[in-house]
């Protein structure tokens, strides 16, 4: 006792588990918050979201609803996406964004001593995930076609962990390909564990997986209001599996994860369908014309199943170009993943900033080789 009165207090910061001091801790896109920017860096929806956003919010704000703790089930969101989705409310949790819905799962699944499964060039939250749990995160990485290969299904790590649960963006960040829902049930009858098929962009894609939850209990999906319902400043997602999923799920999140804001929010935008067809028509458009104009000018460009486009420069340095882009206050996103390369994912902004980015790339590209 008297020892320890002696030595020198260790401050909070040295007392953390030894899991966080490891880590870096995730670093999300740039978000600057002052100036007149063209900001095609965190694959935002470039439009306004359905002014039935705006009236739902307002009814909200003006009535005695916030000084009342919000419906921890969110269960008018539930059961209007229950209907459009042509699922059962008890399969949908909603949470604090997908990211929170993520937090949750690797929670709910994985323990000391067992190990995440995910893809790489992937989502980069995944891993922080993982580190913060104090679990193994085993990054399998994709073949050169954006495709899975075998060892994604083994129920063991490298370092003799068990997988616990998988993970796989579909589409993917950041190369905006697509895997088919057939090789995707194939997988999760194949792995031990819980797939989950994060359908943060799956609105842009020609197919989903909502079927599979349908078809197995081990498929979980995770979708997102922030993309393609232009509502990433409210922080809504949720997850669909079936009810006895839900039930476990709902045990470890936040009472109050979703704030009545965000629940009126992501109702009204999910109610509005007609919305969500034009736009996702108009994304679509903006990103073949934007896929085409870069080929012109020397990139290869992956066919992009999301809201955004993966492209590479044999002949000039990507961070280069995403600096010289980034001096003309266009921001893109210049992505490095270690043992494997780097690139600029690039998001479909209206065609009015995807014209303001092909105006000025000649000269970028002039400015910047190798
Ligand atoms: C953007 C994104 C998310 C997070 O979405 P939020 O609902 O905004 O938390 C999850 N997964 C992937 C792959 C994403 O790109």
């Amino acid at each position: 006792m008297a020892s320890n009165i002696e030595s020198a207090p260790e401050s909070a910061a040295a007392l953390v588990r030894p899991a966080i001091a490891a880590i870096a801790g995730y670093v999300p896109g740039e978000q600057p918050q002052g100036g007149v920017w063209t900001k095609l860096n965190t694959n935002e929806n470039p439009y306004p979201p359905s002014p039935a956003v705006a009236e739902a919010v307002a009814a909200v704000c003006a009535g005695r609803t916030l000084a009342k703790y919000p419906d921890p089930l969110a269960t008018h969101f539930r059961e209007q996406a229950a209907s459009v989705l042509g699922v059962t409310p008890e399969m949908i949790l909603c949470g604090n964004g997908s990211d929170d819905l993520l937090t949750i799962l690797v929670r709910t699944y994985v323990g000391e001593g067992e190990a995440l499964r995910v893809p790489t060039p992937s989502y980069i939250l995944y891993r922080t995930l993982a580190d913060i749990q104090g679990v193994d995160c085993d990054e399998v990485a994709f073949n050169a076609d954006w495709s899975l290969p075998a060892a994604f299904g083994e129920p063991m790590t490298p370092a003799g962990k068990p997988v616990k649960l998988a993970i796989v963006p579909n589409p993917n960040s950041p190369s905006g390909t697509l895997l088919s829902p057939d090789v995707l049930l194939q997988l999760a009858e194949q792995l031990p564990c819980p797939l989950v098929v994060d359908e943060a962009y799956g609105d842009f894609g020609e197919t989903n997986c909502l079927d599979l939850v349908r078809q197995s209990e081990r498929v979980i999906v995770t979708r997102s209001l922030s993309k393609s319902y232009a509502l990433a400043g409210i922080r809504f997602g949720f997850a669909v599996a079936q009810p006895g999923v839900i039930e476990q799920l709902r045990k470890v999140k936040d009472s109050y994860n979703c704030d009545a804001i965000s629940i009126a929010a992501a109702t009204a935008a999910v109610a509005d369908q007609d919305w969500l067809a034009a736009n996702q028509a108009a994304i679509r458009a903006t990103r073949d014309r934007l896929s085409g104009a870069l080929r012109q000018l020397g990139f290869a460009v992956i066919d992009s199943q999301a809201n955004f486009v993966w492209c590479t420069h044999s002949a000039h340095s990507h961070r280069s170009i995403y600096e010289a882009l980034k001096a003309r206050q266009i921001l893109v996103r210049f992505m490095q993943y270690a043992g494997w390369g780097d690139g600029l994912r690039i998001t479909v902004g209206t065609d009015a900033e995807i014209d303001t980015l092909l105006a000025v790339l000649p000269d970028v590209l002039r400015q910047t080789s190798c």
